[in-house]
């Protein structure tokens, strides 16, 4: 199974794509949280994204491309994966298409008033554990339930660089929709659903 999840930022890829991994064995890769990881080791590849991704533009398309390549080659894939944040634009699909096939993009559909709304109140722990202060709280105000480490707001997520996010979605990445409508790959699913009916909405596609 090698799926792939489109939609704007907000609209729960990260979400559905941690719950779907569960579901079927398969990895769940997030190149924002590779760049993430990145940046909170101190690697060159972090040092080179950070500045990059707090002014919500994309990381140069051969240096992700690079690393997705890289992880994919990994033995955890060799059944599927599924891909959250890659590809973001039409070349970096070019690439991933001339290397392994996808079986299915996933579009998860948010208008961008939800998605504004649903960033505006996500939380993270430096782990990577993700909250909604009204969405999907934590247990105790501020503190991740998970490790106990303290949430914060993602520089990222601050409301001047969404909008830079969101115009490099609708600029960018928008256009993949058309592309894997084209190869007759797509999934479309309505993501201003409760997260429960998103998941199962995805499940009864896939497996239709
Ligand atoms: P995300 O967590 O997927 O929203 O990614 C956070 C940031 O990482 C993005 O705003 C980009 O700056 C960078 N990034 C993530 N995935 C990609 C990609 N496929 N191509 C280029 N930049 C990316």
């Amino acid at each position: 199974m090698n799926l792939l999840i489109i939609g704007p930022q907000g609209c729960g890829k990260g979400t559905q794509a941690k719950r779907l991994s569960l579901k079927y064995g398969i990895p769940h890769i997030s190149t924002g949280d590779i760049f993430r990881e990145n940046i909170k080791q101190k690697t060159e590849l972090g040092k080179l994204a950070e500045d990059i991704i707090n002014q919500g533009k994309l990381v140069p398309d051969d240096i992700t491309f690079g690393i997705i390549k890289k992880r994919l080659l990994e033995d955890d894939c060799k059944n599927g994966y599924i891909l959250d944040g890659f590809p973001r634009n039409i070349e970096q699909a070019d690439m991933l298409e001339g290397f392994l096939e996808t079986e299915f993009a996933i579009n998860i559909s948010t208008k961008d008033k939800e998605a504004i709304n649903r960033i505006a109140g996500r939380r993270t722990c430096i782990n990577g554990h993700v909250y909604h202060v009204t969405l999907n709280p934590p247990k105790k105000m501020g503190v991740c339930d998970v490790c106990q480490k303290p949430l914060f707001q993602r520089d990222d997520d601050k409301p001047e660089t969404i909008r830079k996010r969101l115009k490099v979605y609708h600029e960018k990445t928008k256009p993949l929709i058309e592309h894997y409508t084209n190869l007759g790959k797509i999934i479309d699913i309505n993501g201003e659903q409760p997260i429960e009916k998103v998941f199962k909405d995805i499940v009864k596609k896939l497996e239709r």
